[in-house]
């Protein structure tokens, strides 16, 4: 399996910039998830390592080799899209097949030998000589899988392979393509605008914004530790305060946010202009330190817990708790090592 890597990439559309210098490192075997809002160039990213699109500037490389002149049947890649593009008149084990096109099958198998271990793979053992149109959109989608995986490449590319499929149906089907890139150990470049996704199945994520990359991370750091103040609010609905510095020292800061202040561990000088990001658990209700009042607006029940959308100020505050009954006035605060400050 390859490492691929991503130098400064540039390209623009006309006018548009669709990438604006990325460069980005993905390590062999990595599960790699680009997560951006639309239009930020996350597609853009993945044709160019595709081959489909040619960099107006930078490079791109596979193993340390500079493949960015290549055409894409000669970059060993696999390519995932959206929409299912079977072709309809093909049967499904002809359609897997079409991956060979250009490939002999790996280890010496026949084509029908292979078409049959990928089938199995994707679960789909038996349904060979069916139609596409006599498959779900789930199995359709893994026979989409099952087509870029035959020759075996070292690098897969999925684009928002799971967008047309209904919530229950993504979240079975992403559980297999975890699966199934983990038993082949193959690089793989995942492209999702769903933030929850991006973190569920990601050995590492990066958030895109404006044709570039805000914040390379394992999940739990991109979670945790927002490196913007992007990043902190497309990921995990965090609650963010601008405000000023007003004190520093001892590893705390104290912000001043129209008026109102908050302690909140960190360093920061006096006078900066900082925002203060505070997560959705991280709200208690009649919390000791850094207190405020809201007016609860909107709530969704989620089952073990309540996602309350409330109102202070003209800014709205999100927060979690498991008392589903909330309502009117309610009185939150935060501890100052739960809240980070950007
Ligand atoms: P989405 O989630 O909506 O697919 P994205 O993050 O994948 O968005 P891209 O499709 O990479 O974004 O597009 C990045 C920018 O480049 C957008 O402003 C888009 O309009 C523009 N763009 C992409 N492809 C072309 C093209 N072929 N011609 C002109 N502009 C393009």
């Amino acid at each position: 399996m390859a490492d691929l890597a991503l130098a400064d990439v540039h390209k623009t559309f006309g006018d548009t910039v669709a990438l604006d210098g990325v460069s980005l490192d993905v390590a062999s075997g990595e599960f790699f998830t680009l997560v951006g809002p639309s239009g930020c160039g996350k597609t853009t990213t993945l044709r160019t390592i595709a081959g489909l699109e040619p960099p107006t500037a930078g490079t791109v490389s596979f193993d340390g080799r500079d493949v960015t002149g290549l055409a894409p049947e000669d970059r060993d890649v696999g390519v995932v899209f959206q929409n299912y593009a079977l072709f309809p008149h093909m049967s499904v084990a002809e359609n897997v097949a079409y991956g060979l096109r250009f490939t002999d099958p790996p280890d010496g198998q026949t084509v029908d030998e292979r078409v049959t271990e990928l089938l199995e793979l994707v679960d789909l053992a038996g349904m060979g000589e069916r139609d596409p149109d006599q498959l779900s959109g789930g199995q359709q989608q893994r026979v989409a899988l099952a087509r870029a995986l035959a020759p075996a490449p070292s690098v897969l590319l999925l684009d928002e392979p799971m967008s047309a499929l209904d919530a229950r149906l993504r979240e079975t089907l992403r559980r297999q393509v975890k699966r199934i890139q983990s038993e082949l150990g193959v690089t793989t470049v995942y492209v999702t605008h769903d933030q929850a996704e991006a973190l569920a199945v990601s050995d590492r994520v990066a958030v895109m914004h404006e044709g570039r990359v805000e914040q390379v991370g394992r999940p739990r750091e991109i979670y945790e530790r927002p490196a913007t103040r992007f990043v902190a609010s497309f990921v995990g609905e965090n609650t963010l305060f601008d405000g000023t510095v007003t004190d520093a020292g001892d590893g705390t800061v104290t912000v001043d946010v129209d008026g109102t202040t908050f302690r909140v561990t960190g360093d920061a000088t006096p006078g900066e202009p900082v925002t203060v990001c505070v997560r959705p658990t991280a709200l208690v209700v009649e919390g000791d330190a850094n207190r405020f009042t809201v007016t609860v607006d909107t709530a969704e029940f989620l089952g073990e817990t309540t996602r309350y959308y409330a109102d202070w100020d003209d800014r709205t505050v999100v927060f979690r708790t498991p008392d589903p009954d909330l309502s009117g006035e309610i009185t939150l605060g935060f501890d100052p090592d739960e809240a980070r400050l950007i």
